[in-house]
């Protein structure tokens, strides 16, 4: 059996891409220099999966920054604004992705979106009035020669024309229809140089297939799909759904013009069924996902062979691939040195992934495949009892009933006694929690972490720091304080490394957005809280200061979201078990002396299911219960905040009103506030700290720019409920423009309170 990889990590196994990119930002590198090390890793991520026998491997599922941006600017979907700054084609894609302030002008960043279900961002596509799609570009026709040239053949991959035009925005009264005509002939011109070039499968990704798809939303794709595969040649394409099954549209995916069809059958809960029932087309390759881009779990090849044996009844040719591209899971396993190999040998990252693939593939041509040694010692590997238990974290989620989830007095009274015991001025300033990451910070860590410091010297910096963190903010004049996050690397695994039942990884760097990258903590075991987590750093900045500091911890959500899951417990189970330890940490943080907690539910909406059948039953019904288990028995005079790292949560924001905390900050600068008007509407009871300008950019918004965003929040929302702080935690910024934004922050709030 053939296999097939949809995508691979770009970042390298050490982030040199990472490292390189941000040189360049820097303009510690040339061009030529970050364009060397691009190509580098490009040609040893082909060469692994060579050398593993994947015989459809990707090209261009590189990208500098993001897949989604690169079919932007492939396809001349580049706003006029970053045209105007007339920079080379390089700086003209980093200012879409980062934002550009400098000599040439000033252009915010394109707005920054979950990639459905999972922690990668995309770029959203900005489609103005006059923009004219159309193919302006050579990315994906040099990657792949540059494949063919280093002798290996490739599958081009590209974001289909479908998924383009679902996930762009558009200006006023246009739509994606609007562009169907020009979008088509792009694709066309694609298909047409790829098959000049001499490649033999180009690949589509249409994961917006396995969202809930409306009669139009089918009838625009088989639009679409219907001319651009009018005369393909001899080119075939491969179209590539993942992340769920594609039951809106089966029927008709499988009678268009496709030569192969990838289908996600680990994420799709009816994906076999589909086949089952409604056949597979003879001719067609089914690109079966069966190994999975998502977890780093090793797989289950006594499972796997078994789906693929029945797969075989329905369909002709199949091609053992991934579930999804394995941009999601970390490289490898090799660079691992502080996993036990007990427990080790259960995992499998981007590598190990690719040799399971040819593992079960020469299986699968085996008659005594259950004899071979690779197929026996990974069946022991499922049959060992895998995970430590505790008992008295079972018993105690066991024990958990209504009263548990249910915070007493209501909101509207607490609030009441709030503001006595907190004195704040109208329109508290303040920020999401972390500062500043500075070399020294991340050497302190480094140091720490390497052995060349002990735990006393560690803490003697972060006291350090800690104490130049809150000095700085009372410069500035903000309300509430923050001590500033100097003890973590990541808001997850802090967490995660100070609760039993988690284990970590040395190099296991999974891509967020652009340059950004995480390491996701693993959950092995039940999660339980040994000793208090942030107390002592919480209490000392409040110590230095009459201004209340909030007490900073991530929600159980959110610790869960951004972990590796066990596969063998509910992710209900888990969540209420993490709550259960965050519980007891704001309960310490109450008891020192904290008088504001923020639980950060940064990725509460990123799992929500995709379809909105699945919301309640599979989601919400238990991930909202988690947040409050968190928070139901503080005093009625703790403020309960939390943070979201978006703003499009219109459709659940009865249930995020529901989490009863106090009050909530969100991202909104990049995304025109059209929250704003959801809040209004339903008579949203927490109060709200929208994003008045973007993190994720180092661009410094002016004073002015400030007052204007408050002002139109203000329209929305009334001054007794709006406070006002930056987007999101300013961990990956720099200084000097951090206090520059913040002190127009503060500046700006100042007018508009005068005003008020
Ligand atoms: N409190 C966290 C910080 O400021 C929140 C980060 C996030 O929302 N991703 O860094
Ligand atoms: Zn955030």
């Amino acid at each position: 059996m053939q296999s097939a990889v949809i995508g691979f990590p770009r970042v390298g196994k050490l982030r040199e891409l990472k490292f390189a990119s941000e040189k360049y930002f820097r303009g510690e590198i040339d061009r030529e220099k970050l364009l060397e090390i691009a190509k580098g890793l490009r040609k040893e991520h082909w060469e692994w999966q060579k050398r593993t026998g994947v015989q459809y491997i990707s090209s261009n599922d590189f990208s500098f920054y993001d897949n989604m941006l690169d079919t932007a600017v492939l396809l001349n979907v580049v706003p006029e604004r970053y045209k105007k700054l007339k920079l080379n084609e390089m700086d003209t894609y980093f200012a879409m992705a980062r934002g550009y302030q400098g000599k040439a002008g000033d252009a915010p960043a394109l707005a920054m979106k979950k990639w459905f279900n999972t922690n990668y961002h995309y770029l959203v596509p900005e489609v103005e009035k006059d923009t004219q799609i159309k193919l302006s570009g050579n990315k994906p026709f040099e990657e792949y020669l540059e494949a063919k040239n280093a002798g290996i053949q490739t599958k081009p991959v590209l974001i289909g024309a479908f998924t383009f035009l679902k996930l762009a925005k558009y200006q006023r009264n246009k739509t994606a229809n609007d562009y169907i005509d020009s979008i088509v002939k792009a694709f066309k011109e694609i298909l047409k140089k790829f098959d000049d070039l001499g490649a033999e499968w180009i690949q589509f990704d249409e994961p917006a297939l396995v969202t809930d798809l409306t009669k139009e939303d089918i009838c625009l794709f088989e639009t679409l799909y219907n001319q651009i595969l009018e005369n393909k040649g001899k080119l075939k394409v491969l179209l590539q759904t993942y992340f769920g099954d594609v039951r809106d549209c089966y029927d008709n995916i499988v009678t268009l013009n496709f030569d192969g069809i990838g289908l996600d059958f680990l994420e799709g809960k009816h994906t076999k069924t589909l086949v089952e029932k409604h056949g597979f087309p003879k001719e067609k390759v089914l690109f079966a996902g069966l190994v999975n881009g998502k977890n780093i779990w090793k797989c289950s090849y006594e499972k796997t062979i078994v789906t693929l044996s029945d797969l075989k009844k329905y369909a002709n040719r199949i091609v053992l691939s991934t579930s999804c591209s394995l941009l999601h899971v970390p490289y490898t396993l090799e660079n691992e040195n502080i996993l036990k190999d007990e427990v080790k040998q259960y995992f499998s990252f981007a590598l190990e992934k690719l040799q399971e693939l040819q593992e079960i593939s020469v299986l699968t041509e085996c008659d005594n495949y259950k004899e071979q040694k690779a197929y026996v010692d990974n069946k022991k590997i499922f049959e060992q009892q895998r995970f430590f238990q505790n008992a008295e974290v079972r018993q105690q989620v066991a024990a958990l009933s209504e009263k548990d989830f249910i915070r007493q007095p209501e909101h509207a009274i607490r609030l009441n006694v709030q503001k006595k015991v907190l004195e704040l001025p109208i329109l508290p300033t303040t920020t999401i929690g972390s500062f500043p990451q500075t070399q020294e910070v991340k050497k302190n860590r480094s140091n720490y972490r390497k052995g060349e410091i002990d735990k006393n010297a560690y803490d003697n910096k972060i006291y350090a720091f800690i104490k130049e963190c809150i000095e700085k903010q009372e410069q500035i004049g903000l309300d509430v304080l923050v001590h500033g996050e100097y003890e973590r690397n990541d808001m997850v695994e802090f967490f995660g490394e100070n609760l039993a039942g988690y284990v970590f990884t040395d190099k296991a760097w999974v891509q967020s957005y652009g340059t950004r990258c995480v390491k996701p903590p693993i959950i092995f075991g039940d999660v339980k809280r040994i000793a208090p987590i942030t107390v002592e750093y919480s209490a000392y900045a409040q110590s230095l200061t009459k201004k209340p500091v909030k007490g900073m911890l991530t929600g159980p959500v959110t610790i869960l979201n951004w972990s590796f899951p066990r596969e063998d417990i509910s992710l209900k189970e888990m969540a209420y078990q993490i709550g259960i330890a965050i519980k007891e940490e704001v309960h310490d943080l109450e008891k020192a002396g904290i008088r504001i907690i923020q639980i950060d539910e940064a990725a509460l909406k990123e799992k929500l299911p995709i379809r909105k059948s699945d919301w309640y039953s599979e989601y919400l019904d238990w991930a909202i219960p988690a947040f409050r288990l968190c928070h139901s028995s503080v005093k009625p005079e703790t403020q309960i905040h939390t943070h979201m790292c978006y703003s499009e949560f219109n459709d659940i924001i009865k249930d995020i009103d529901n989490m009863d905390a106090d009050v909530i900050s969100f991202e909104a600068s990049r995304s025109k506030l059209t929250i704003l008007d959801a809040i209004q509407e339903s008579n949203f009871e927490t109060e709200v700290g929208p994003g008045v300008y973007d993190i994720h950019s180092p661009r410094v918004p002016s004073v002015e720019e400030i007052v204007e965003v408050l002002k139109r929040m203000l329209v929305k929302i009334d001054k007794e409920k709006l406070w006002v702080n930056p987007d999101c935690g300013l961990k990956t910024r720099g200084i000097q423009e951090t206090d520059a934004s913040l002190k127009n922050l503060v500046e700006a709030t100042n007018i508009v309170r005068n005003q008020l």
